[in-house]
């Protein structure tokens, strides 16, 4: 009895000179790989100060594609109930933001040893190619890193705030961790880290919290948490700010270097922005499935989204993205407005017109069909 209680201390012994060191080399190695720069969150200004939210085909529904990366032999692909459960978990700290995570189509599976070990730098040549258009398409990888000055770092995960590239990567060492994936999928929706000093530094007593740090008030100063948060997740820094007062961050931000598995809160102005933003930058999401519009693939149907719409009219058709067609805009009382040609997952743009009802003709080589916008 008395052996097995030694060997039992002797196995914790070993377990905390051997686990431990990985546990806290992991904490620090595994990095969020999101580029935020000056220029980035200048744009993100511009976005929400200049984009009305428009009445989109979506509600509340963000359409996501689920991408499960493996070796060729076709090992190294997580379980796919490991990441459903992990969307599940996503759903929930998006609720308030009245955001809702949904599959799209059914999970792609891709076997290849040049995307398995998955750098960063490469993203473009593999996933422009293989990303679904107008969706949030959601790489899992083996393995995901980058080279920085002839070092490879590895990154458990990165996105891109702005532009087209609507694409969360994350390594599947951080895909179920609780807050990796919540966290990318945030900074998609525009939020900053807790401790971004981009625009300067945020101090303790929250002055200028609107523009200092992240941008919000409502989440507290932050000194970069990166091992300074203990297993019970409390802070364990000792830092000041510029005026010497002692930071008192919050742990539980989803958006701070907090470890991984105390991540479980975004406050109210991260949820309002992050909702804001995905009802004006980001209204083109849709699934295409969800329209219907699979089930009738030998005559030509399509859908124009937002209508009504103050500038761009999107256009999704039953057919291949790179399908393109003629189109014609009619005025109410039929006279010819504007003619052209268009490709599937295009943006029309309608802003010249007047304000009032139009009709838009689409013609493919054997058939047209015609539908009713409004441009307000
Ligand atoms: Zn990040």
């Amino acid at each position: 009895m008395q052996n097995i209680t030694w060997g039992k201390i002797f196995l914790v012994f070993l377990a905390i000179i051997f686990i431990e060191p990985q546990v806290i080399l992991s904490q620090h190695t595994d990095k969020c790989g999101t580029v935020i720069d000056r220029r980035t969150i200048n744009s993100i200004c511009s976005i929400l100060s200049n984009h009305v939210p428009k009445n989109s085909f979506l509600d509340s529904v963000v359409p996501i594609q689920i991408h499960l990366v493996g070796y060729s032999d076709s090992t190294g692909t997580l379980d796919s109930m490991i990441i459903l459960n992990e969307i599940e978990r996503v759903n929930q700290y998006y609720a308030a933001a009245g955001m809702y995570f949904s599959n799209c189509n059914s999970i792609n599976y891709i076997y290849s040893d040049d995307y398995s070990e998955f750098e960063q730098s490469n993203d473009e040549t593999i996933c422009d190619i293989i990303d679904f258009p107008n969706i949030l398409n959601l790489y899992f990888v083996p393995f995901l890193f980058k080279e920085s000055d002839g070092q490879t770092i590895s990154l458990c995960g990165y996105t891109y705030l702005t532009g087209e590239r609507n694409r969360v990567l994350i390594a599947n060492q951080c895909a179920s961790n609780g807050s990796t994936l919540a966290h990318e999928i945030g900074h998609y929706f525009s939020l900053l880290h807790t401790h971004d000093t981009t625009n300067g530094i945020e101090a303790v007593a929250r002055i200028g919290c609107n523009s200092l740090g992240d941008g919000f008030c409502d989440t507290p100063a932050d000194p970069n948490l990166s091992s300074l948060v203990n297993a019970n997740c409390q802070y364990t820094g000792i830092e000041q700010d510029p005026y010497g007062e002692y930071y008192s961050p919050d742990p539980s931000n989803i958006m701070s270097f907090s470890r991984k598995e105390c991540r479980n809160y975004f406050s109210q102005q991260q949820t309002q922005k992050m909702r804001r933003y995905f009802k004006t930058y980001r209204s083109y999401l849709y699934c295409i499935n969800n329209g219907n519009l699979i089930t009738n693939h030998n005559s030509l149907d399509y859908i124009i989204f937002p209508n009504p719409s103050s500038n761009y009219l999107a256009l999704v058709s039953n057919e291949g993205r790179s399908t393109s067609y003629d189109f014609c805009i009619f005025s109410s009382l039929g006279i010819k407005i504007q003619s052209g040609n268009i490709q599937n997952y295009q943006h029309l743009n309608i802003s010249h017109l007047k304000s009032g009802t139009y009709f838009v003709e689409l013609s493919s080589d054997i058939e047209s069909k015609m539908k009713k916008f409004i441009k307000y």
